[in-house]
């Protein structure tokens, strides 16, 4: 049986499968038929689970079983317990990708083992998110070829690695992530001059704003709206009447609905004016991240940006389409822009998926990704320059081209014959970097022994690797260049035996049809 190959956009609010196996590009539609699968889980007390329409469907019924936007919480501490097991979200994760694999193995007609899958990330994601959703392939046992950025995947769709003469602006909004990128050509090869974004801003916030509107409706049509607060089942029919709503407004300047609670009945209407002016913040606050990520390109000598590319669900909302047309000026390119990032994350799969021919050129040029975040080393305190508090010292900038390979970076010890020392990698926290460590976050804490017996001061080389991916290893030398042991732990990296205990665990759950 050969392999197949597969792009998957693992999204926040919605998944989406394409491949590119054997020629054109295709959609793998979901088990119901639909081109989307809701990325949203039912735990049933039997031991099955549900994925997808499914599973959303008991969103109001059952929702203490049930889990929507678990990607919010990848490379968190977040255990779920359903009956007997408790599940991470690399685990909750993997049950999504198992479904999606079995709908393309189904559609493939092969063995989800003969699969090889591109997995989309967020460029903005941190190295602990990236490590959790690498994690999540392993539990669900699905070759993952790599993990690709979602702007640079959505380049791939729009063909912005083929065209020479116009910089583009990629601006992703989907269902919980905010992802915003600079991408174009650079002495002839495509590449990402500089991403920005938000991990925790997408299609939700509107939706808990449209709630709020809805809910001032209702209070003023209901005499007792603190029951209907605490009715798990009406909060979650609101919840989902208000993504209808916000759909229905992307197409018309108002949405009625009506709703019942028993023998109240409520008539909920919303002027798409009143829903822009209650989420015109979180619009304001994807301006922050582009205005960033067009000032970084510049620095960096990108050329003048000529388009902005849509990807994500979300920029559907005019309100998107209209600032930035109003700030930036730009024309805009909108196709399919659900399913982009999965068609972008197929035509890499096909690429790197297939036997290297002799004398074949390659099809696909890739696009360069940037380091998202700029990483750090955690520095006790200093001598020269004098700094007694500890710091921050930046290592390696955001925006540098991947892969880096072995960045030297010295330090030393402090005390005589100091055999061991700490090494602590930080990554920026916020959206600019600082060097106050609590505004940063450890990404890498490791332990190097053996260090050469040596007064104070003795140096300590630690080579810094990231691979295409944005998965971040280092090794340690001393001064005259023997390799040190060094003891680590990489933030969101699963031990082996907590990736055994969730494969165990993911393995016995039953994947309903
Ligand atoms: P994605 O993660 O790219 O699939 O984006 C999903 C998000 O897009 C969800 O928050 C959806 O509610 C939102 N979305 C999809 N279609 C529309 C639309 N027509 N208008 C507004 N938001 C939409």
């Amino acid at each position: 049986m050969t392999s197949h190959t597969i792009g998957i956009d693992l999204g926040t609010t919605y998944s989406c499968v394409y491949t590119c196996s054997g020629g054109g590009e295709r959609l793998i539609p979901a088990a119901d038929g639909a081109d989307l699968t809701p990325s949203v889980v039912y735990f049933e007390d039997d031991g099955s689970v549900s994925v997808g329409a499914e599973a959303k469907s008991h969103v109001q019924d059952d929702p203490d079983n049930v889990v929507v936007g678990i990607k919010r919480q990848m490379g968190r501490e977040f255990p779920l317990q359903f009956g007997n097991e408790i599940l991470t979200p690399e685990g909750i994760s993997a049950v999504i990708l198992k479904r999606l694999a079995k709908d393309a193995s189904n559609a493939l007609n092969c063995r989800t083992s003969d699969l090889k899958a591109v997995i989309t990330v967020p460029a903005y994601f941190g190295v602990a998110e990236k490590e959790a959703t690498h994690a999540a392939a392993r539990i669900a046992g699905l070759e993952c070829l790599e993990l690709l950025a979602e702007p640079v995947a959505a380049g791939y769709a729009y063909g912005a690695h083929k065209d020479s003469t116009t910089t583009s602006l990629v601006f992703d909004l989907g269902g919980g992530t905010f992802d915003v990128a600079v991408i174009g050509i650079d002495q002839g090869t495509p590449r990402i001059w500089a991403v920005d974004g938000e991990t925790r801003l997408g299609g939700l916030d509107w939706d808990a704003r449209l709630t709020d509107i809805l809910w001032e409706q209702i209070e003023h049509q209901s005499s007792d709206s603190e029951d209907l607060r605490a009715d798990e089942e009406f909060v979650g029919e609101l919840s989902a009447a208000a993504e209808q709503i916000k759909r229905q407004l992307s197409q018309s300047m108002s949405a009625p609905k009506t709703m019942r609670y028993g023998r109240q009945k409520f008539s909920l209407s919303v002027a798409r004016g009143v829903f822009e002016e209650a989420t015109r913040d979180l619009v304001l606050q994807c301006g922050q991240s582009v205005e960033r990520v067009t000032a970084a390109a510049r620095t960096l000598g990108a050329p003048h940006i000529g388009r902005a590319l849509l990807v994500g669900g979300s920029t559907r909302m005019p309100m998107i389409r209209d600032y930035l047309a109003r700030s930036l000026n730009l024309p805009v390119e909108i196709n399919d822009p659900d399913k982009a990032v999965a068609r972008g994350a197929a035509v890499l799969a096909e690429h790197l998926g297939r036997p290297t021919l002799i004398n074949r050129p390659s099809e696909v040029e890739r696009i360069t990704p940037v380091l998202p975040r700029s990483i750090g080393l955690y520095i006790h305190s200093s001598c020269e320059p004098w700094r007694p508090e500890p710091y921050i010292l930046s290592a390696l900038t955001a925006n540098t081209p991947l892969p880096i390979a072995h960045h030297e970076v010295s330090v030393a010890t402090i005390l005589h014959n100091q055999e061991r020392a700490r090494i602590r990698l930080y990554e920026q926290g916020g959206a600019v970097v600082s060097e106050r460590p609590e505004d940063n976050r450890l990404i890498f804490d490791g332990e190097v022994s053996e260090i050469p017996q040596a007064s104070g001061g003795s140096e300590i080389k630690l080579l810094i690797s990231v691979g295409m991916d944005g998965r971040i290893a280092v090794t340690a030398r001393s001064r005259k260049n023997k390799p040190l042991p060094m003891e680590c732990f990489i933030e969101g990296v699963l031990d082996d035996s907590e990736v055994a205990r969730q494969t165990q665990a993911v393995a016995g759950l039953i994947l309903a049809d």
